[in-house]
C-alpha cells in the first residue's frame, strides 16, 4: 500500500514556509492505519520488544496499537507536570528555547527491550530526548519506528547506532 497518498501536506502550517504533514487522514482510514500499524508490529516482533514507549501526543497514536497487538505494555513520555508520580526528566533544545520531557521512574525495568514510536522524525530532538529517558532507566532501545521521516532535516544523524524504521520519507 502506498501510505503517502493518505498523508495531507498542509502548506504554511503552523507558520509560513512549513509544509506540515498531517497524519489524521491516514489514521481515520481504517485500512491505512491498520496497514501502517502492522508494518511496525512486524518490525517489533523481529526486535523482540518487551515494552513500547512514545512521546505525547502522536507517539501514543502509533505506539498504543502496536503494544496492544504485541501484547506488551506502553509507557507514555509526557511534558513536565503531566505525570502524577516520581519521574526522570530531560531538557531538550527547541528552535527557540527549551522543553522538558518526563517518564515515570518505574516505567521500565532494567534490561527491557524497548521500541520507541512517534509519528514523525524531523530534527530528531524529541526522539533523542526520549532515548535518554529510556536509557537512564536501564532500558535497551532495540528499535525506533516512525511513520514519516523528513530526510532533508537529517534527524538520523542524532540516531547513529540505533535501529530505525520509517514507513515514508519526504
Ligand atoms: P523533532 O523533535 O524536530 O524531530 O520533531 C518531531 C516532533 O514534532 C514529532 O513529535 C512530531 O509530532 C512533531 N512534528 C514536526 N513536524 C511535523 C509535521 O510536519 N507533522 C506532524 N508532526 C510534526
Amino acid at each position: 500500500m502506498d501510505l503517502k497518498q493518505f498523508v495531507t501536506v498542509v502548506p504554511d502550517y503552523p507558520k509560513p514556509g512549513i509544509q506540515f504533514k498531517d497524519i489524521t487522514t491516514l489514521m481515520d482510514n481504517g485500512e491505512a492505519y491498520k496497514y501502517a500499524t502492522d508494518q511496525i508490529v512486524a518490525y517489533a516482533r523481529e526486535k523482540q520488544i518487551d515494552l513500547v514507549v512514545g512521546p505525547e501526543a502522536r507517539g501514543f497514536i502509533i505506539g498504543c496499537p502496536v503494544a496492544y497487538s504485541l501484547g506488551v505494555g506502553f509507557a507514555p513520555v509526557r511534558k513536565e507536570g503531566k505525570l502524577p508520580r516520581e519521574v526522570v526528566r530531560v531538557e531538550y533544545g527547541l528552535e527557540y528555547g527549551k522543553d522538558v520531557l518526563t517518564i515515570h521512574k518505574d516505567a521500565i525495568k532494567p534490561g527491557q527491550r524497548v521500541l520507541i514510536t512517534d509519528d514523525l522524525l524531523a530534527t530528531g530532538g524529541t526522539i533523542e530526548a526520549t532515548i535518554k529517558l529510556v536509557e537512564e532507566l536501564g532500558g535497551v532501545v532495540a528499535g525506533i519506528a516512525f511513520l514519516i521521516e523528513l530526510s532533508y532535516l537529517n534527524g538520523r544523524r542524532l540516531l547513529d547506532g540505533y535501529d530505525v524504521l520509517t514507513l515514508m520519507k519526504f
